[in-house]
């Protein structure tokens, strides 16, 4: 990769606050126009040097575009981290990661995760030759019955976990999958590096959907790996051929789609705080009322995993929760009809609220009940979701 085409970074990530970092996208301006926001660079391709060089160490946009410079060099800097990959979508940037190993290779990764994930890993990524394992990534001693030292390859974390929102110790678990010779990659997309630092904790790779939270307005795709400085030369080869994945295969982040993600990353923090905030007290007002069975949600003194949660993410415990609903499944579906402010679909982390009855979108095999929804608490004040859910409760349980 070529140098920036703007003014080197005027903050020091270690001594700033990561809501200056975001604000100021690190402070840089365009030096050549003195812009404070980066302009849209959209050329695929870029002109090589008389002499036959390309000494702007820029070639061709699929492989490195100076539209990825300031998101990439933001989320390194928030996330603590050494670089960071965008990718076209964070399907790409997950199994960027998995298709950086061989075949024949072992990999673990949890029974309650992502879905589409799962389904990929039990189906394309099965097929191609690796070896994968689901296990309950929640209890230690799981882990270490299932690591198999030389031919375990990675562990795969996801933590707060879809859709029930369990919990992964991830510096137990790192040095468990480290014992073995395992990488450890964290799907931080619920968390966010506002709340939890999976490098930090010992992850070699944090990854983010940064279609939800990272970006935060719902429109666009998109998905981010971010390394720590690779703990040895197998660490280092395999994030080599995760680079190797990204320009050949292809999936590639679009030019406008990388400036909004910036866009979007200046206000993450205060984004991140509002939702946690609001899905703190829609957990509390719901837990133990009448119409609803159980609440799941992190912050919640009696929710299995809140030890871990208050260890290892600080400052609030997400936006994300889901509510059983009395009733069973058709109560529950008779709800998410009768929402107004929360609106029917799935994704999570724009300032809008979604409400998604999840077995429906799961399918069969799907660990979520069937009388759960989930529910993704945008920045709305959340006294107006409390009492559209409220009236929804209330005319599914007339
Ligand atoms: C959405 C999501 C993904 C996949 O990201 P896409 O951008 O939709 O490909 C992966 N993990 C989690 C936790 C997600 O929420």
């Amino acid at each position: 990769m070529g140098p920036t085409p703007y003014a080197a970074a005027r903050m020091d990530p270690k001594t700033t606050h990561p809501d200056t970092i975001a604000a100021q996208a690190l402070g840089w301006i365009d030096e050549h126009t003195r812009a404070v926001i980066p302009p849209l660079h959209v050329s695929s391709t870029y002109l090589r040097d008389p002499d036959n060089q390309y000494r702007s160490g820029r070639v061709y946009a699929r492989a490195d575009n100076p539209a990825f410079d300031q998101a990439e060099a933001v989320i390194t800097a928030l996330e603590g981290g050494h670089q960071t990959l965008l990718f076209a979508s964070g399907m790409a940037a997950a199994t960027a990661v998995f298709q950086a190993l061989a075949p024949g290779d072992h990999v673990l990764a949890p029974q309650v995760m992502y879905w589409s994930l799962r389904n990929w890993l039990m189906t394309f990524a099965t097929g191609w030759g690796l070896e994968v394992e689901l296990i309950d990534m929640t209890s230690p001693a799981a882990v270490q019955a299932a690591l198999r030292p030389g031919k375990t390859a990675l562990v795969w974390v996801e933590t707060p976990a879809n859709p029930l929102w369990t919990l992964t110790d991830i510096a137990a678990t790192a040095r468990l999958a480290h014992a073995a010779g395992a990488l450890l990659a964290v799907d931080s997309t619920v968390a966010t590096p506002v709340l939890t630092q999976p490098l930090a904790l010992g992850a070699d790779i944090v990854m983010h959907a940064a279609t939800k939270y990272l970006n935060g307005h719902s429109d666009l795709v998109a998905g981010t790996l971010t390394t720590r400085a690779p703990a040895d030369a197998k660490a280092a080869a395999h994030w080599q051929r995760v680079r190797q994945v990204r320009s050949q295969i292809g999936g590639t982040l679009g030019s406008f789609e990388a400036w909004l993600l910036l866009r979007g990353l200046r206000t993450l923090p205060l984004r991140v705080r509002a939702a946690c905030a609001s899905a703190q007290r829609i957990a509390e007002h719901f837990q133990g009322h009448p119409l609803v069975a159980q609440v799941l949600y992190p912050g919640l003194p009696a929710f299995v995993g809140h030890e871990i949660a208050k260890a290892q993410m600080e400052g609030g415990y997400g936006g994300m929760l889901s509510v059983r609903v009395a009733g069973g499944e058709a109560a529950a579906i008779t709800v998410a009809a009768h929402t107004a402010l929360w609106k029917r679909a799935t994704s999570l982390g724009g300032t809008e609220s979604l409400i998604e009855h999840r077995a429906s979108v799961e399918g069969p095999g799907t660990p979520a009940p069937a009388d759960l929804l989930r529910l993704s608490v945008g920045l709305e004040h959340a006294d107006d979701l409390i009492a559209d859910l409220e009236q929804a409760l209330a005319r599914a349980h007339a």
